[in-house]
């Protein structure tokens, strides 16, 4: 996020920075958040804005490169995108206008696995977050895919979801440009929702399945139902595979961390704008996704026993059809 003439922008720049730092330690979310089942929030962003000191989504974003590099096989020309605008309904409209929609049919979902590379998430019991959400997110985009729905997977390997910083010594940046391009990518692609999928870290006596969503963006309210159906899903999944797990809720990532008395979100859910470097040189502007998006936590990786329910290949199955039906579900398309 450039920088940052006004304190404001300053704060705000800080806050993107830490943002892609904090979704690094991801694992450890459950002692910084308290988990909240309250009433979905009002579309509208302006009174959450208010609260955090924070701007909503930033205008225009210009086409980066990170963006360019996982088009896949879609016909994605770099461009400007459109800003993120207020959507409603099932099948919101899409604000990028990259996907040139006479050529493709029905929904595409981006499945975002968590992490990679050598930032590798939580860790316990022989599962390591960063192949078991790989290994998830593959399993949900099977589903995805026999009920029709296009999937775009923002990482199809155990490596990092970006090649354009690499060897710098400087691990914030690489997780920054690493997270950057899994939402432009998103865009790019015309995706209609974005689902990051995680597994949680935390007191070895913690389980359950969490979703975060943003109250800051302009598509709040549907954030919020697309977070309530991946919980849904979720629970319902490790219920079909004779596990009931504990429902942690619906979190709000607006105050995913608190510093200096600033919120701190969520890279992938936060509202996009401008940041700055460590040193307080500006930084990349931020983009945010154009589409709802919700980050699901799926049971403990330092749980004991929810590490072995993420370890059986029939839960993980049944999970991942919950989710995906979850998804569905959201999209009004029948599983
Ligand atoms: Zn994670």
């Amino acid at each position: 996020m450039p920088v940052a003439r006004s304190t404001r922008r300053v704060a705000l720049a800080v806050l993107g920075l830490l943002a892609s730092l904090a979704l690094a330690a991801c694992g450890s979310s459950a002692a910084t958040t308290s988990a909240s089942t309250s009433a979905p929030p009002a579309a509208s962003s302006a009174t959450a804005a208010a609260s955090t000191g924070s701007a909503t989504a930033g205008t225009a974003a210009p086409a980066s490169a990170e963006g360019a590099r996982a088009t896949g096989t879609a016909n994605a020309t770099p461009q400007a995108l459109a800003t993120g605008s207020p959507r409603a309904g099932i099948a919101p409209q899409r604000t990028s206008p990259l996907a040139p929609r006479a050529n493709r049919s029905g929904f595409v979902v981006a499945l975002d696995p968590g992490h990679g590379g050598d930032e590798s998430g939580a860790a316990a019991y022989g599962i390591v977050e960063r192949d078991s959400n790989l290994d998830m997110a593959q399993r949900v985009g099977e589903y995805l895919k026999a009920a029709g729905v296009q999937v775009y997977l923002t990482r199809e390997d155990n490596g990092r979801a970006t090649g354009l910083v690499t060897g710098s010594g400087d691990n914030r940046n690489a997780t920054r440009n690493d997270l950057q391009t899994r939402v432009s990518a998103a865009n790019r692609m015309g995706a209609d929702v974005f689902v990051s999928l995680h597994s949680n870290g935390g007191d070895p006596s913690l389980r359950g399945v969490e979703v975060y969503y943003e109250s800051r963006r302009p598509f709040a309210d549907e954030n919020y139902r697309l977070a309530q159906n991946l919980l849904d899903g979720a629970l319902r999944g490790l219920a079909n595979a004779g596990h009931p797990s504990n429902n942690r809720g619906i979190i709000d990532a607006a105050c995913w961390r608190n510093f200096n008395g600033r919120c701190v979100g969520l890279f992938v859910l936060s509202p996009g704008g401008e940041t700055t470097g460590p040193n307080g040189q500006p930084g990349p502007s931020k983009e945010a996704t154009n589409m709802p998006a919700a980050l699901l936590e799926t049971l403990f990786i330092s749980s004991p026993e929810d590490a072995a329910l993420l370890a059986d290949p029939a839960v993980r199955s049944s999970v991942a059809k919950g989710i995906a039906d979850g998804i569905l579900r959201y999209l009004g398309v029948p599983a």
